[in-house]
């Protein structure tokens, strides 16, 4: 059985991320979509609302597992027998980080390979830090994020206001 992993901040879920692990679901037998625990990263939501709100999401892909871990990716990785990495590529600008992240994982963990997903044209420009500003500026998100997000930041902000 070939498992991959999909970790990644998603502070908040967008349709860019829903568009690539629905696409890695029906590539690999199993994908666990991985909430990175990130201290060094502020963040809007915090780590157990955005699990709750990707479990939403996916509850209707069979083989996608939803998970939180601390620590380095290649740890949470090897302990639980997946040799696969999933990464979303949208642009050339997301090119070089990816790329030095996916070089320092295989040093790290020489049986890891990194497998990008080239964004769709209709979802390469969303990106969660977008979102939230728009949301916060009181503009419509319903095109950028699955139904439950939009729900969860238009009650966020509006209680802020
Ligand atoms: P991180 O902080 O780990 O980069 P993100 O939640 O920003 O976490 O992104 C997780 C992964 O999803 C990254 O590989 C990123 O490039 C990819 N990604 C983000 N937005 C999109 C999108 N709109 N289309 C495709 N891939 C995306």
């Amino acid at each position: 059985m070939l498992k991959a992993i999909y970790p990644g901040s998603f502070d908040p879920m967008t349709l860019g991320h829903l568009d690539i692990i629905k696409r890695a679901s029906s590539v690999f037998d199993f994908v666990i979509m991985a909430v990175v625990a990130n201290p060094s990263k502020t963040s809007l939501l915090s780590v157990a609302q955005r699990e709750e709100l990707i479990k939403l999401v996916v509850s209707d892909i069979p083989n996608v597992q939803v998970d939180t871990f601390n620590g380095l990716t290649v740890d949470y990785a090897k302990s639980n027998s997946i040799k696969v990495l999933i990464r979303g590529l949208r642009a050339i600008s997301d090119f070089e980080a990816e790329l030095g992240m996916a070089q320092t994982n295989k040093e790290l963990y020489g049986e890891l390979e990194t497998v990008f997903f080239m964004s769709q044209a209709q979802y390469s420009f969303i990106s969660s830090t977008q979102v939230k500003e728009i949301a916060r500026l009181g503009g419509n998100i319903s095109k950028f994020v699955p139904k439950p997000v939009g729900n969860f930041l238009l009650n966020h902000f509006n209680k802020l206001n």
